[in-house]
């Protein structure tokens, strides 16, 4: 398999050849597509009465003393995570909740994990000295990569540029943050990074000029 094909409409395509269209979802090509972890949840819930408690996480990465998968209570601390994994290493230089093409930077280790988590990944000096940015090559390479055949990079310069309309005209929505554009750029420009932020903020103008 290939990233992002545990997506559900990367997987849907492999399995059955469906295609989901740009802005839909699976459902609108008859089909519900649900992970292993999500399965077991709904079994022990319906069948068993047992609430969901717990989550299997995941701590890796090159700032981490012990990778391991853990199970871990729901409401626990990134840093009771980190604790269990035998601390940060030395040079630890950000903590990223989720994995290192889907995962964001956490401010605070107090922050607790939710129903939702499914990793840490704990950067060292080294990984980030390798992501200094620099000017578009126009390389043409995070368009080739990505999965939904969006042009990222005119995604994340609107985004950069605060021209939201412009985002969107680009498919904006249609993203599905699997980070595929950014781990291939040369340029190490973060275009997950601001097509996540405008997002966020062509939300947030929507709300502002529905006010
Ligand atoms: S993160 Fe980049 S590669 Fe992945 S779907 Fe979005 S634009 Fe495409
Ligand atoms: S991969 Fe990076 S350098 Fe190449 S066109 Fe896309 S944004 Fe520009």
């Amino acid at each position: 398999t290939k990233y992002p094909q545990g997506s559900e409409k990367q997987l849907l395509q492999a399995v059955l050849g469906k295609e989901v269209p740009l802005r839909g979802l699976p459902m609108d090509v008859g089909v519900l597509v649900m992970n292993v972890n999500t399965a077991a949840s709904l079994a022990r819930a319906v069948l068993r009465n047992k609430p969901l408690t717990h989550r299997i996480v995941t701590v890796a990465g090159h700032g981490i003393v012990q990778p391991k998968n853990l199970l871990a209570p729901i409401g626990a601390s990134y840093g009771d995570l980190i604790e269990a994994c035998g601390g940060l290493t030395a040079d630890a230089a950000r903590v990223l909740a989720g994995g290192p093409m889907m995962g964001f930077s956490l401010p605070d280790l107090d922050i607790p994990i939710t129903k939702g988590t499914g990793g840490v990944t704990v950067l060292a000096e080294r990984d980030l000295r390798a992501m200094r940015e620099t000017a578009c090559l126009r390389c043409g390479r995070c368009v080739d990569v990505c999965p939904m055949n969006l042009a990222p990079t005119r995604i994340a310069l609107a985004s950069r540029a605060g021209d939201y309309g412009l985002a969107h005209e680009w498919n904006l929505t249609a993203c599905m943050e699997c980070g595929s554009c950014a781990y291939v750029c040369p340029a190490r420009i973060p275009l997950v990074q601001l097509i996540r932020m405008g997002k966020v903020m062509s939300k947030k103008e929507a709300v502002r000029k529905a006010a």
